[in-house]
């Protein structure tokens, strides 16, 4: 199969073959089709199984649809992991202008503040730092969110973000889809995935 097998655009099938992606992996593969039909997704898959392309291509392709501010959030654990998500975001999106910010701890919240005034289509953040501006940064809320990703769920809940996680739940729209894509399914992911997803498909690798 290919990614247009899977209902993907022309143009980010044009990306992925510029990123040098011949075919899709098993988890885009069968992810990216009950994606794009607007199911939520609970994906057991590990870093290098092409999860980040997984759920990035159907958050883009929505995307184009009716593009607009703050469409789409992504969690991430990490500093590292979430520059990495971003740069996936931006080189599958080159072809359609997508614009990303990146909220990370430990670094300066003004240039952060300053992104978000771009109005950028994703977010993709740290659980602590996004807490922070969506309570300090004026003008900033994430009500018309369409799309809340998720990444390395296990370890978001090790590092003991799963209070910070309730409180961003609160306040993101109920009428949204949601991915969570963890390496392990432990009762701590499985009672997040009860608190954030609706009628998952559950896909593993
Ligand atoms: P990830 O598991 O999302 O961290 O991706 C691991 C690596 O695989 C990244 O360097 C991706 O750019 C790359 N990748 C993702 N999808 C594909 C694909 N369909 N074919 C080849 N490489 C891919």
């Amino acid at each position: 199969k290919s990614f247009k097998d899977l209902g993907i655009m022309a143009e980010l099938c044009t990306a992925c073959e510029k990123m040098g992606y011949k075919a899709p992996t098993p988890i885009q593969t069968e992810s990216i089709p009950a994606a794009l039909e607007g199911r939520d997704i609970i994906g057991l898959a590990e870093t290098g199984s092409g999860k980040t392309a997984a759920f990035a291509l159907p958050i883009l392709q929505t995307l184009m649809d009716k593009p607009q501010p703050f469409y789409g959030l992504i969690i991430s654990p990490t500093r590292e992991l979430a520059y990495q998500i971003s740069l996936a975001f931006e080189n599958l999106g080159s072809t359609i202008g997508v614009r990303t910010a990146v909220l990370v701890g430990g670094m300066d919240m003004v240039p952060q503040s300053i992104a978000l005034g771009k109005k950028p289509h994703i977010i993709v953040a740290t659980p602590g730092r996004l807490l922070d501006h969506l309570e300090n940064t004026k003008g900033f809320s994430l009500r018309s969110l369409k799309y809340l990703c998720m990444d390395e769920a296990d370890r978001l809940l090790d590092m003991d973000f799963g209070p910070i996680l309730d409180k961003i739940l609160k306040v993101l729209p109920r009428e949204r889809r949601t991915f969570l894509f963890s390496a392990t399914l432990s009762s701590k992911v499985e009672s997040l995935q009860r608190a954030s997803l609706s009628n998952p498909l559950r896909v593993s690798v």
